[in-house]
């Protein structure tokens, strides 16, 4: 069976260093791999419109930044098929025939979607298309027959539900969808990066992001103001580490190369948190060192992304052609899901004859 690819990002803003360690920096190693025979990757337009529908303007600014930042990145467009949600109107066509095989009550129990109505404030008023928005992504996966989707720790219910629709879905109607694995990050503390306030996630919606095109003063800025452990007021305080952001983020972007080059006094991250614990180690230096962590993977992101602004028709000629690819494949599979479904009626020969006959006999 063919490895594809399937993963993507929501166009509510620039991405981030949340995205980065979450999904990103794994989608880049995976494509130069070799391994996968089908990389597609998607900008969620449709998707980001399920909770701004009264600010597309919003999603549409903020696709070409996406773009940006996926090219910056390392994402090659002549290896992966990078493309916009809406312009592959199959997807909704799916979305619409998956929805009566998923219950409100199933959808209901979703924890990250609980989490996100509570996040913007929804209370009764929840849209409908964004309650449903699990089932859309099912679609999405399924329409590319994608078998790997590498993502951050948030988007597990959501495979939890891509996985139970593909299932039942070839119950009902026959084998025809193809049942997607999720790749989590390896890294654990990768896997929900918290925001620089410490809040349990970095999130566009929460405003506590490192964006990929942050500029190197306000890199400096939003670290040099992080949220630390509380309790280390002077330098000879033991310090915390577990939970402490600071560190959290050395575990998600630091290497023992990096401690040769920027802090040779200590041999890796294990001998500073032994410090940090035992006392006498400041806040400052340990800022200043992830500041530059950060500025060694963050420069030459910043330095491709400026040479990519200089030719935004390009950029949006690769998005072009690459929907112009996407809607192809998903096309081939929403023949075979009506296929399945038998409302293929008039390439449906047997179809055609059998009511023609009904009404002569
Ligand atoms: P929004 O607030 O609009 O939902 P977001 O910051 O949560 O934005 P998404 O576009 O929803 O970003 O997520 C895109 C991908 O990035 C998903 O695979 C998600 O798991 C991953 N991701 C997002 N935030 C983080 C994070 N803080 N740590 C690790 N992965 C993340
Ligand atoms: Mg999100």
């Amino acid at each position: 069976m063919a490895k594809i690819i399937l993963t993507g990002d929501r166009p509510t803003g620039r991405l981030h260093v949340g995205h980065y360690v979450g999904s990103l920096r794994r989608r880049v190693e995976l494509q130069n791999s070799g391994d996968y025979d089908e990389i597609y990757i998607m900008i969620a337009d449709a998707q980001a419109l399920t909770d701004n529908a009264d600010n597309p303007e919003k999603v549409r600014q903020n696709i070409i930044e996406v773009a940006l930042d996926y090219l910056s990145c390392g994402l090659d467009p002549s290896k992966s098929t990078l493309f916009i949600q809406s312009q592959v109107p199959q997807l909704t066509e799916l979305t619409f025939y998956y929805m009566n095989l998923v219950t409100v009550a199933r959808l209901q129990r979703n924890p990250t979607v609980k989490s996100e109505i509570q996040l913007r404030d929804f209370h009764n008023s929840i849209p409908v298309g964004f309650f449903t928005y699990p089932i859309s992504q099912a679609a999405d996966i399924t329409a590319f027959d994608a078998t790997t989707v590498p993502v951050g720790e948030d988007q597990e219910p959501m495979l939890e539900q891509a996985k139970e629709i593909v299932r039942r879905f070839n119950y009902v109607y026959g084998d025809t969808l193809v049942e997607p694995q999720i790749l989590l990050p390896e890294n654990k503390y990768c896997m929900r990066l918290p925001g620089t306030d410490g809040k349990a996630k970095m999130s566009k919606s929460l405003n506590n992001c490192i964006y990929l095109s942050d500029s190197s003063e306000e890199v400096r800025k939003k670290i040099m103001g992080m949220f630390t452990d509380p309790n280390h007021l002077r330098v000879d305080d033991p310090g915390q580490v577990e939970g402490n952001p600071v560190f959290i983020y050395l575990e998600a972007f630091a290497t023992d190369e990096h401690f040769q080059k920027f802090l040779p006094e200590y041999e890796n991250l294990q001998a500073l948190k032994d410090h940090y614990t035992r006392g006498g180690l400041g806040d400052v230096k340990v800022k200043k060192f992830l500041y530059a962590v950060m500025e060694d993977v963050l420069t030459p992101i910043r330095e491709r992304r400026k040479e990519y602004e200089k030719d935004i028709p390009a950029i949006l000629e690769i998005l072009k052609q690459g929907s112009i690819k996407a809607e192809a494949k998903a096309a081939a599979t929403l023949n075979r899901v009506k296929q399945s479904m038998r409302i293929n009626y008039f390439d449906d020969q047997d179809y055609l004859d059998e009511q023609a006959k009904k009404f002569t006999e």
